[in-house]
């Protein structure tokens, strides 16, 4: 008899702790309460630095404009008062403003009228390369950390006619290097889908697409951007874990945009690991941008290269690790500027251009440093919408107006490297 009171008492217990755990596990969602999106204004650019050692999240910079934006907590607006910082505010809750989105996350609608899963990314990618074989190839290009594969549409002419083409030049577009970039991934797909709708229909894009291999590659880092969906909405990095801190806890991810073996290791990214922009223990650590780098490598007509971020509205190129001017400044101007004009046309939207270092801030080891750099292809790094009203929770309803201005500056990319020489 007291056995089975014993036994009962034990299933009781672990039926409370099973509770408890489901209720803890359920409370691992980040939680932004009490947070806010900040746009500080800098009077010396020593402040930069003095800033990012008060406040742990820099949502975006302008070295030129002088502001940076932050995600603070209530804590940190503290100590950046305490300092004598200014700033004007945002998003005043950011976890209002996460909320109000979630119930965007329902599946509902087309693909462009809502942010897409991970899992609906690479079903949407499927699907353009079966109904278009003669067009549309997909391609795994690399893996992630937790062993994700990452997918690129190859869209030219027979794709399958050959595994290289060497008299087409080849062009590789890639976003969500950084999770929470959400805006890229859609806008990326949207070029695969808009290039496929124009062929046979518009005559420049056949012709085009006839003598140029386009890659999309919508996802670089498919593990963050599914922990974005599932945990924590602005999370930034990969997902490699990198052991703990100094009170036990666990401490993830690397800045892939930071990982790329090239100037690595120097100004605008952190040896500290639970930096946002930690660039890893070593260039190419990570297995995301060591396989896609292999993979640009074996591109033999690698000509051009658009690395696309978000928020801010910019049109950048090399370098980011240094202010020196890189060499083809000249050519990467002039392109940056037609497609300046570009995106402007369609819904008035003004883009900056100019190089990384001084348009943003100094990143070393970034993408586009390495593939024009190391690869020799000329490499734009785009940051899209908006300027800072919504940053990385920028409404669905801002998809198809972004995609639509992105996609004729895109173009002129493309146009570029099959009509002409650029070196
Ligand atoms: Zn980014």
């Amino acid at each position: 008899m007291r056995r089975i009171g014993y036994n009962k008492a034990m299933r009781a217990i672990i039926w409370i702790l099973a509770g408890f755990l489901f209720v803890c596990g359920w409370s691992q969602t980040a939680d932004y309460t009490g947070y806010q999106v900040l746009r500080i204004t800098v009077e010396h650019p020593k402040q930069f630095e003095q800033i990012q050692t008060l406040v742990r999240d820099v949502w975006s910079c302008s070295l030129k404009g002088r502001t940076i934006d932050v995600c603070a907590s209530p804590e940190e607006r503290a100590a950046l008062q305490k300092a004598g910082f200014t700033w004007q505010t945002l998003i005043e809750d950011v976890q209002a403003l996460i909320e109000s989105q979630r119930s965007d996350y329902q599946p509902q609608g087309d693909l462009f009228s809502r942010y897409l899963t991970l899992d609906e990314v690479y079903a949407a990618m499927r699907t353009l390369a079966e109904q278009n074989p003669r067009l549309v190839q997909m391609l795994q290009v690399g893996i992630s950390v937790e062993g994700r594969p990452i997918y690129a549409l190859r869209i030219t002419r027979d794709p399958r006619g050959a595994r290289v083409y060497r008299d087409r030049p080849q062009v590789v577009f890639n976003a969500c290097q950084h999770a929470r970039e959400w805006i890229t991934v859609s806008v990326a797909l949207y070029l695969a889908y808009a290039l496929v709708a124009s062929y046979g229909v518009d005559t420049r894009v056949t012709q085009w697409l006839q003598r140029t291999e386009v890659y999309v590659v919508p996802v670089v880092n498919p593990d963050g951007y599914v922990y974005t969906w599932t945990t924590n909405r602005l999370w930034r990095k990969n997902r490699r874990y990198l052991g703990t801190n100094n009170w036990g806890q666990p401490i993830y991810g690397v800045d892939l945009n930071r990982n790329w073996g090239f100037q690595w290791g120097g100004q605008g990214s952190s040896g500290q690991r639970s930096s946002e922009t930690y660039r890893g223990p070593a260039p190419f650590s990570e297995p995301e941008t060591y396989t896609l780098s292999r993979w640009l490598l074996s591109l033999p007509t690698l000509r051009a290269h658009v690395d696309i971020h978000s928020y801010s509205q910019l049109i950048m190129w090399p370098w980011g690790y240094t202010d020196a001017l890189c060499y083809h400044h000249a050519t990467f101007e002039r392109i940056g500027l037609i497609m300046q004009q570009q995106i402007q046309s369609v819904h008035g939207m003004f883009y900056a251009a100019g190089p990384i270092y001084t348009t943003i801030y100094p990143a070393s080891g970034n993408m586009c440093d390495w593939v024009y750099g190391v690869r020799g292809a000329l490499s734009f790094g785009y940051e899209l919408r908006d300027t800072g009203q919504y940053g990385f929770l920028l409404p669905p309803d801002q998809i198809l107006p972004n995609s639509e201005e992105f996609y004729p500056a895109a173009l002129t990319l493309i146009e570029w490297m099959t009509t002409r020489r650029w070196d």
